[in-house]
């Protein structure tokens, strides 16, 4: 094709896009729910996470550096019921110990062998959404609250012999039992739900977070190494209690958390979990911050940020606290509706992701943003590598200030289009990619890498030469 046959088809295709009849393009996408996804959030089961939060409370602590051979109570009963629970959930699930020997290092007092426990549910692809908690425990001196009030106390669970099991009461039912119980009803209603998955997906309850995100970081680690494509995480830590312990309270809301720049990947999959948690949870508001976490706190979804790949970080809206790292973080302190309502984001956001076609590429081999002016020169001229399984793929964009999409089009089966007279350097663009049935991926934004600083060579005096 000629380099003006090209223009045309795409201008064309763009026309299109914008007349009113339309309709060929906008027919292949389903603008409704899929009812399969509806079902599914559905089975999220509030009497299955009460049980579940109950039983990971009962074994009294869950610190990694806790007796691995006790029964019923410490790290190593806790993760083979965590095992033995996912094993039963569904035969499709393939569940098992992801292990490490960690040497003695920081807030590990003697080497000691880790284990995150996990589910996969293979998908007809490799790549990989994960949904997460962790569920190793820790209780420190006057709990999280005297820690925020700058009363930072003894270490109350290091045993005086660094090598002794640290068995002090830390049960953790909030922190993090209930993302532990998140990631594993979410294992069973997607194991039992008979869909056939595009992606695969991984519920991962990770150990060792207490200590420095360890269990995070050495599955991250392990999956650059191997080449594992992981293309989302979802994580929840302290998802399960609705009352601040301030007083107020809020059961109708979620924070995610996205590291940026703005626009990265995991900005972008923030706003997708927005977007789909909106249409299947319509109750339940998600709050999106620009920002990696907390102040001064921390998460399992940045030990995969570290390591490049997406993820973003559920939380409660209204913490207590009081009952954080503490032997208080008991059942009393945690909310199974509201858990509940949670899960359920996470399912139709995971579920949503898995059906759908990965995101397409929006930059070159270069790195180079493919966006430009052509062919007139004030035109908006996105190109785009074609998704595998995309039938169609919408376009959002907004002003260059501001945080939510104020446009957004369908178009059909093309990698590129052609705005005509819209100017790139005002706004933000971004592509989705569609199934034929409409399911969405999260969406790839064109941004300007950052330039390198690069020092101008001035003329030496006689002296500096
Ligand atoms: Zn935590």
């Amino acid at each position: 094709m000629t380099r003006r046959a090209r223009i045309a088809a795409i201008l064309s295709a763009a026309a299109c896009v914008l007349a009113p009849a339309s309709s060929r393009v906008a027919a292949q996408v389903q603008p409704d729910l899929d009812p399969q996804i509806v079902k599914l959030v559905s089975t999220v089961s509030e009497e299955r996470l009460a049980a579940t939060l109950q039983k990971l409370g009962s074994f009294g602590t869950r610190n990694t550096l806790s007796s691995a051979d006790t029964p019923d109570r410490g790290i190593g009963a806790a993760r083979q019921w965590i095992f033995d629970e996912m094993k039963g959930y569904s035969p499709r699930l393939q569940v098992s110990f992801d292990t490490y020997q960690v040497a003695k290092q920081g807030r590990i007092t003697h080497d000691v062998e880790v284990r995150n426990v996990m589910a996969i549910l293979p998908g007809r692809t490799p790549r990989r959404i994960y949904v997460s908690g962790h569920y190793d425990t820790t209780a420190i001196e006057g709990g999280q609250e005297s820690a925020n009030a700058g009363r930072r106390g003894v270490q109350i669970t290091q045993p005086k012999d660094p090598n002794a099991p640290n068995d002090s009461p830390a049960p953790g039912v909030n922190d993090d039992g209930s993302g532990t119980a998140l990631t594993m009803e979410l294992a069973r209603v997607f194991g039992q739900s008979g869909i056939e998955f595009d992606a695969t997906l991984v519920f991962m309850c990770h150990v060792a977070e207490e200590q420095g995100l360890m269990g995070a970081k050495l599955h991250a680690q392990k999956a650059v190494q191997q080449h594992i494509p992981i293309e989302a995480v979802l994580n929840n830590d302290i998802v399960g209690n609705d009352r601040g312990g301030n007083g107020i309270v809020d059961g109708a809301t979620i924070r995610v958390y996205s590291e940026g720049p703005e626009d990265s990947p995991s900005r972008e999959l923030a706003r997708f979990v927005q977007r789909w948690g909106a249409r299947y949870v319509p109750s339940h508001h998600v709050r999106l911050l620009a920002r990696p976490d907390r102040f001064s706190r921390g998460g399992d979804h940045s030990a995969y940020n570290q390591y490049g790949f997406t993820a973003v970080g559920f939380r409660e809206s209204r913490e207590n606290f009081s009952r954080q790292h503490d032997p208080r973080d008991t059942f009393e302190g945690v909310s199974p509706a509201y858990l509940a309502r949670n899960a359920r984001v996470n399912a139709a956001a995971a579920a949503e992701l898995a059906l759908a076609p990965p995101p397409p590429a929006v930059v070159d081999d270069r790195g180079q943003p493919m966006i430009n002016k052509a062919p007139s020169g004030y035109d908006a001229h996105l190109r785009w590598t074609a998704s595998p399984g995309a039938a169609a793929y919408r376009i959002f964009w907004r002003e260059a200030w501001g945080p939510d999409w104020q446009h957004e089009m369908v178009v059909g089966n093309v990698t590129e289009l052609v705005l005509p007279n819209t100017l790139i350097d005002d706004l933000v663009f971004a592509v989705a990619a569609v199934d034929a049935s409409g399911h969405e991926s999260f969406a790839a934004a064109y941004v300007a890498p950052p330039r390198a600083a690069s020092d101008v060579q001035v003329v030496k005096t006689p002296r500096e030469r």
